[in-house]
């Protein structure tokens, strides 16, 4: 199946080469010069991924990425020349997925989208909770995950939760008390070796304990193991 990939960035040339080498890559190309097209381009076309650059003219990245995630999951990457700029990402709820530091090459972009859509096209399947009938919810607490609906549960309350959080949390949630460094939840979780900031980990972590846990800073779902990792307590 070809997959679509909407590709915002105002300068032309880098517009033009990025959308050429995806195309090289087997992925179909939509390209738009600014924020306000990406944004209306992101919300109309379906793309299958988005690759956002953070200085736009109109609207910049940060308000078309906030726009896209109040009506869409799509993986979105943000492409950033700045180390300021990482941090923003990182610790803003702006919903991206990813992002990437300028300059980049082009197999390292090629890597990241090709993570990022595997990532939303086919969630990993969890051998110790599959059975004939599909995947059993996974209980603990006050909370249900569910890995057919993609869904989380509070007390009964369905939690608004991204993608990769959910990820994160069923992965960790499938083992429990068993702990795992950011390195592996990296690699298991966003689906690359070798690219990733650890940092991510964090966030995505810390992100997850504002949505399920009664108070953040208590956790007592995901748990900090000092200098070595998370785990999930059932
Ligand atoms: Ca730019």
């Amino acid at each position: 199946m070809e997959r679509t990939i909407l590709v915002i960035e105002d300068e032309q040339n880098i517009n033009d080469i990025l959308a050429f080498s995806l195309k090289k890559e087997g992925y179909k190309t939509i390209s738009a010069l600014d924020g306000i097209t990406g944004l209306e381009k992101a919300l109309t076309e379906n793309p299958d991924l988005i690759l956002l650059d953070v200085m736009l003219p109109g609207l910049d990245g940060w308000e078309v990425c906030k726009k896209i995630r109040e009506q869409s999951q799509v993986p979105i990457i943000m492409l950033t020349a700045r180390e300021d700029e990482i941090d923003k990402i990182l610790g803003l709820e702006l919903g991206a997925d990813d992002y990437i530091t300028k300059p980049y090459s082009m197999r390292e972009l090629a890597a990241r989208v090709k993570a990022n859509l595997r990532r939303s096209a086919a969630p990993p399947p969890i051998p110790e909770n599959k059975n004939d009938e599909g995947q059993d919810d996974i209980v603990s607490g006050d909370l249900v995950i569910n890995a057919e609906r993609y869904e989380v549960t509070k007390n009964g309350e369905i939690i608004d939760i991204t993608l990769r959080e959910f990820e994160l949390l069923r992965f960790l949630a499938t083992q429990p008390t068993k702990i795992f460094s950011r390195e592996k939840l990296l690699e298991n979780v966003w689906g690359y070796e070798y690219y990733g900031d650890v940092r991510t980990v964090d966030v995505t972590v810390r992100r997850l304990r504002e949505k399920i846990e009664d108070d953040p800073s208590m956790p007592k779902y995901i748990i900090t193991k000092r200098g070595v990792g998370y785990y999930f307590n059932k």
